[in-house]
């Protein structure tokens, strides 16, 4: 009988396979008092277990080295750091000396102590990494059983894999092993794993509990990655469809690859800029695995994070030019810090009293203008950065003029300070801003006259319009970029740009999401800059797109004050392809 169950949805596309079933893997420590004089020999054999841990993960990065971009080897570099780090080898070495025990049991100590310390975190992020910590337990305490840990198995190969929960090591030597897919009992979106999925293109489910004892072994399987769901043993029927979605998927994939490196021109001619979002230098490489184009969003923010600090001059720089070696005469745009609200670090500056809400408190360019001298190195960094290639200056969320004046004081201080130093830089680096607050859309047209661009922020625009924290599940019902209050604070700033005769890019998520395109060309908007896996998807409906019968459509639209008519509109506009 076919079944049907769901789980979470990680990462899209379909499946079609046999199962293959992982053994639960029973790996529960039971505590062994050891005597004195065994110790010693205790201790040798966890830090042996950790060699070989070590050693499996080195032999994993070998053989996939050739075929795999930088950034998804950095997922087996964490763990391997963590083999490395002493809350993991010396504190399991002390639980063994204090409690006279077995390594097992100390490891477990230790795991323990260290995920709880990653269960009180805030940042959801940093809150699913205990994940990180529980798959590196689980490969020493396989060392120490000596059993076989890596998934590197050639009859994996087109089967759909369900375990209890996956490394990010097994993530990968599943490609390798060309697996069409996954489920897991355990996991969440964030987790590395299913980052990983996402990267490398494998469909996948997680948190589909009790997923072993409803699958069988070697029984015919589909698996919805978008959708988060698994047909087992299914009809004929079911089998005959999905087999034509898949084809549909994959001759859409050849579609969007042909598109690579081609320019986003409409039908009726008019050139578009589309260009990608990136966290950190390295996300370049995603970038160009997609389409060689420039960045539109650099959220500098991270390094900060990186370091749990504000950077010194020369880190800025080091890292600024490394993204713009990478881009090889491509434009970059990078973001000063964006510190506060979701993304924090325990910096020494005293700021008083813990906010209420830290959305609407000190944050980005407000933190920065409150201790100048902090933000000083990443503006002559990022001046200095525009000697090596096309740099441009954006700064997020500005409220009013006087901030902006205030910035662009400093801005021509730290040009100074350039100048008498005579060190070489661009004195014509565009500077923009983010238009992310609803006060400043209401407000672009003055903003616009004092800028070289501006860059619509659509994620803190819909939070901040609609009064609802964007990382707050509760109010997450009412998140609506179609909001016809959000869509006219949008036109608003594309039209002043107009006026000015700027540049209004738009680099919030709803630039990336291809409902939107058909909507954003008609209101005018000739600068996209998305996430790297959106950049075909976008210029797909761009390329196949005519400015001319959008623009009337979407004048109409926007007169509608009813959501859901206006969603319906929309609708009708990407059905037009
Ligand atoms: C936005 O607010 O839309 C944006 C791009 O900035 P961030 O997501 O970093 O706040
Ligand atoms: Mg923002």
């Amino acid at each position: 009988m076919s079944i049907y169950i769901s789980g979470i949805g990680v990462s899209k596309g379909i499946a079609i396979g046999e199962a293959f079933v992982l053994a639960r893997e029973q790996l529960d420590a039971t505590q062994v008092t050891l005597a004195k004089s065994e110790i010693k020999a205790e201790i040798k054999r966890f830090t042996k277990a950790l060699s070989v841990a070590s050693k499996q993960l080195h032999d994993i990065k070998k053989k996939i080295a050739k075929d795999t971009a930088d950034d998804i080897v950095v997922f087996i570099d964490t763990h391997l750091l963590m083999l490395e780090d002493p809350a993991f080898n010396e504190g399991t070495i002390a639980n063994i000396k204090e409690h006279n025990c077995n390594a097992e049991w100390a490891l477990q100590m230790q795991g323990e102590r260290l995920v709880q310390v990653f269960d009180e975190m805030e940042d959801p992020y940093l809150r699913t990494r205990k994940d990180d910590v529980l798959h590196v337990v689980k490969r020493i305490k396989k060392a120490l059983a000596g059993t076989d840990e890596v998934i590197d198995n050639p009859s994996y190969k087109g089967r759909i894999i369900i375990a209890d929960d996956l490394t990010p090591a097994d993530t990968i030597m599943m490609q390798h092993q060309k697996v069409a897919g996954f489920i897991t009992e355990y996991g969440g979106p964030l987790s590395h794993t299913a980052i990983l999925a996402r990267n490398l293109g494998i469909p996948a489910i997680v948190g589909l509990h009790h997923a072993r004892q409803l699958i069988r072994h070697d029984e015919m399987l589909i698996i919805d990655g978008l959708n988060g769901f698994s047909i087992s043993s299914p009809e004929d029927r079911s089998l005959k469809y999905y087999r034509s979605v898949k084809r549909h998927e994959s001759a859409k994939r050849n579609l969007l690859n042909n598109l690579s490196g081609k320019p986003a021109v409409t039908l009726d001619k008019k050139q578009i800029t589309l260009h990608g979002n990136i966290d950190r230098p390295a996300d370049i490489k995603l970038i160009k695995k997609y389409d060689d184009t420039g960045v539109g969003l650099y959220r500098t923010e991270m390094l900060f994070i990186e370091l749990n600090s504000w950077p010194d001059q020369e880190t800025h720089l080091r890292t600024y030019k490394r993204a713009v070696k990478k881009l090889d005469g491509k434009p970059l745009t990078i973001r000063t810090m964006d510190l506060g609200a979701d993304k924090e670090i325990q910096d020494t500056i005293e700021h008083g009293p813990m906010a209420h809400n830290p959305a609407m408190g000190l944050r980005a360019i407000r933190r920065c203008l409150k201790e100048p001298q902090d933000f000083m190195p990443q503006l002559l960094a990022i001046l200095r950065a525009s000697a090596f290639g096309p740099v441009r200056m954006m700064i997020p969320m500005l409220t009013n003029l006087q901030e902006l004046d205030q910035v662009l004081v400093l801005i021509a201080e730290a040009k100074e300070i350039l100048k008498k130093k005579r060190i070489s830089f661009d004195d014509n680096i565009p500077i923009g801003a983010m238009i992310e607050v609803p006060a400043a859309a209401l407000a672009a047209d003055a903003f616009a006259k004092k800028l070289d661009f501006l860059s619509i922020g659509t994620n803190d625009l819909i939070q901040y319009t609609l009064a609802i924290d964007r990382i707050d599940d509760e109010v997450n019902y009412l998140f609506d970029p179609l909001h016809p209050a959000v869509l006219k604070l949008i036109h608003m700033t594309i039209k002043a740009g107009k006026r000015a005769k700027i540049p209004v890019s738009m680099c919030g998520e709803m630039a990336s999401d291809t409902q939107y395109t058909r909507l954003l060309l008609g209101m005018g908007l000739e600068y996209f800059s998305v996430q790297a896996n959106a950049l075909l998807e976008v210029k797909h409906i761009i390329v196949h797109s005519t400015l001319k019968n959008l623009q009337d459509e979407v004048e109409e639209i926007l007169q509608i004050h009813d959501s859901n008519e206006i969603k319906s509109r929309v609708q009708q506009l990407v059905n037009l392809l």
